[in-house]
């Protein structure tokens, strides 16, 4: 008997709704040149960063908004590329681009379990912008500045320099360690977003990595092909291609982050061989909904991008209101593995807080497990046996009682 799997229907229909590529439309920079729009240095330019601004685009700005845009400067710098704030609901207050990128004055509530380094990366570093927690790779820090800042950011310590960290990387210094480190085989450029530097000196970075003998993996996480995909430009693919394997793990965490620009500059960066993989990070009222984070991921499968991780939100100061349970997380992964494709369904992660590295966290599927034999369940909770074996022989199950293949 063959029995279909239910859709639901409605389900179906908003999953399409969210799936649609659009482009970003002008908006408000409607009177802007095609060729300044499409200049990523433009778009840097004319950033959205100061209450003002925000006023002038979105009238309703609540009374958290506005005080939270007040004291960002001594928090975590507000920053948005016209590209991405055009993504912005004005009208919904609760619209999950908004959530993202708009200061609110809960950003200073604390508590004693937050942090201002969750990960303890300052902890695990041999050098300044260096992180080498895992044994065969590092975390390499390149620069403190991105495109835009996101509230929930892991390094508000150090991004955008509101908390005066004043980061300053000393490439040579972070490129000597590693090569004098036969065990570093996997270099992680982060930041920051390596992306903003400029071409020839991001081909210098790379030239000085490729040449240490050891370094066999080289990856970029960068959030610029979301925020401004005006930057992955032909010329920078090119070079980039130079360096393979090279690997781009960008961060997008809501379907509609995903404009035919960024779609058209994943593609760029996939035709130069690039694999892509994507880091979601788990957020409140913006992706800690079922039909929400299978439209993303199924989108980014579209994009040609790997889902790689949904990390639960690091306990960063003032982010309480952004973070949303375990559980939640755990609901939200038992309506991905089964319900569809293997490749859009990412590991969730917890980075442990203080510095325990990433933590795989599943829900359950093994329901006992003795020296026999493994009960398991599947996606749709129906229950299922298998013979354990130490040595890989099944033990009820001898050699002379397994027939033939028949061969037609
Ligand atoms: C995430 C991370 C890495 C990369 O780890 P993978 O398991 O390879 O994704 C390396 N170093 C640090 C400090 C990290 O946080
Ligand atoms: S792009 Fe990444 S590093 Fe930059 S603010 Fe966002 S989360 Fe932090």
């Amino acid at each position: 008997m063959s029995s279909t799997p239910d859709l639901e229907p409605q389900e179906t229909e908003l999953l399409q709704k969210l799936k649609v590529f659009r482009p970003s439309d002008r908006a408000a920079w409607s009177s802007v040149s095609e060729e300044d729009w499409n200049n990523w240095r433009w778009q840097l330019k004319n950033r959205v960063g100061s209450l003002e601004q925000l006023k002038q685009h979105i009238p309703n700005l609540s009374h958290e908004e506005t005080e939270g845009a007040r004291l960002a400067e001594t928090k975590l710098v507000m920053a948005i590329t016209p590209h991405f704030f055009n993504l912005i609901d004005s009208e919904d207050p609760a619209c999950p681009i908004r959530r993202q990128m708009l200061p609110r004055i809960e950003e200073t509530d604390t508590a004693s379990w937050e942090m201002d380094d969750p990960c303890g990366e300052d902890d695990h570093s041999p050098v300044p912008g260096l992180v080498h927690r895992y044994p065969d790779r590092v975390l390499f820090l390149v620069t403190d500045r991105c495109a835009a800042y996101c509230r929930y950011c892991t390094r508000s310590r150090l991004v955008s320099n509101a908390l005066g960290y004043d980061f300053r990387p000393n490439f040579q210094e972070q490129i000597d360690y590693i090569r004098s480190t036969p065990a570093v085989r996997d270099v992680l450029l982060s930041g920051g977003d390596a992306l903003l530097l400029s071409d020839d000196k991001l081909r210098h970075l790379l030239t000085e990595l490729r040449n240490i003998p050891h370094v066999e993996f080289i990856r970029i996480g960068s959030r610029i092909p979301v925020f401004l995909p005006q930057r992955i430009t032909p010329e920078l693919c090119n070079m980039l291609k130079e360096f393979h394997p090279l690997f781009i793990s960008v961060h997008a965490n809501h379907p509609r982050e995903l404009t035919t620009e960024v779609r058209d500059g994943l593609s760029r960066l996939a035709d130069a061989g690039i694999p892509l993989g994507n880091q979601s990070v788990l957020l409140k009222g913006v992706n800690d909904d079922t039909t929400v984070m299978k439209a993303l991921l199924q989108k980014l499968l579209m994009c040609r991008v790997r889902p790689l991780y949904i990390y639960q939100c690091d306990l960063i100061n003032g982010s309480a209101h952004l973070r949303t349970s375990v559980r939640r997380g755990l609901e939200i992964m038992e309506q991905l593995r089964g319900h569809t494709t293997g490749y859009a369904v990412p590991q969730y992660v917890i980075d442990a807080p203080g510095g325990g590295g990433k933590v795989p966290i599943a829900p359950n599927y093994v329901l006992s497990h003795n020296a026999d034999r493994v009960v398991i369940r599947n996606f749709e909770g129906k229950v299922f046996e298998y013979p354990e074996a130490a040595d890989g022989t099944p033990l009820h199950c001898p050699p002379d009682s397994i027939e033939e293949p028949q061969l037609v």
